[in-house]
């Protein structure tokens, strides 16, 4: 299926604790692309110039990008501005101040990969768009947070769903949910960011997710860019996607992804606006 960066999936394959470390690996590295992208992000930056850099560092570790060629996805890194929501070419267009840039990367290492993304907000960024990148952000710790033996799919989708909408303007993306990840990019199964408690597929150990709120400023609705990849927000306004690669534990998921050298990027580089947590989170892992 061209145009998509998601596919069908088919069966459930749990993992055992050596493939669990190196799915880990794979997810560390992605963060370690995205704690880059962090560090340079600035107007006058393009698109392309970070895919570029991304490239080479995934190159660099001995892995190869797991988007490139995935469908026919030409680059390393979906890069999506404003009301891009994901599934963004990088191009040549400059960033400028007040954009707020989603950057989703994917690594194929040892056989297995890595998925997690995570949205900039480069200078003056209106308050209300970067509320919109705290509640999003926090959301997906609220999925999280139900990741766990015991529980099922529909309490992660119902606890993004709920947090999202209940008490904000905003609107979670329907069309594009997370997924398995192991083997291939997408295994099964399907993490919807929206739906009921108590339903759907019992959480057990050795379970590898990601998982993926989309959330959009204004209403739900997206459409396909002409490029055949990028998903925008229909009405224009800006939307937000945050990403962790998790196993599911016991008492609480194990979190393989890190997204903190991407905050201290990010706070580091002047040229951002840090997206705060909105709650302190439990220690995962
Ligand atoms: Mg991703
Ligand atoms: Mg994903």
């Amino acid at each position: 299926m061209r145009g998509s960066l998601q596919q069908k999936p088919t069966r459930i394959f749990y993992k055992t604790k050596e493939e669990i470390e190196l799915l880990r690996e794979a997810s560390l590295l992605v963060c370690k692309v995205l704690a880059h992208v962090g560090s340079r992000l600035k107007p006058g930056l393009s698109g392309k110039d970070l895919d570029k850099e991304a490239e080479e560092l995934i190159r660099d570790h001995g892995a190869t990008p797991a988007f490139k060629g995935y469908n026919g996805f030409p680059a390393t890194l979906c890069v999506s501005p404003n009301e891009a929501v994901v599934h963004g070419i990088p191009g040549d267009a400059e960033f400028k101040d007040g954009d707020v840039v989603s950057v989703d990367c994917g690594t194929f290492l040892h056989g297995y990969y890595g998925d997690a993304a995570y949205t900039f907000a480069i200078g003056d960024v209106k308050e209300e768009v970067m509320q919109l990148l705290r509640v999003t952000k926090n959301s997906l710790y609220r999925g999280i947070d139900q990741a766990k033996q015991g529980r099922r799919l529909g309490d992660i989708s119902y606890a993004i769903q709920n947090y999202v909408e209940r008490e904000n303007p905003y609107s979670i993306v329907r069309e594009l949910v997370g997924h398995g990840i192991g083997k291939s990019l997408h295994e099964d199964p399907e993490v919807p960011n929206y739906g009921s408690r108590g339903n759907g597929l019992l959480l057990k150990e050795g379970l590898v997710i990601a998982i993926e709120p989309m959330v959009n400023l204004g209403r739900k609705d997206i459409r396909q860019s002409d490029d055949q990849w990028t998903i925008f927000a229909q009405d224009g306004l800006p939307a937000a996607h945050y990403e962790h690669s998790l196993a599911v534990r016991k008492g609480a998921a194990d979190i393989l992804s890190d997204h903190q050298p991407v905050e201290e990027a990010e706070a580091n580089n002047p040229e951002l606006k840090s997206v705060e947590t909105l709650e302190a989170h439990p220690q995962y892992g």
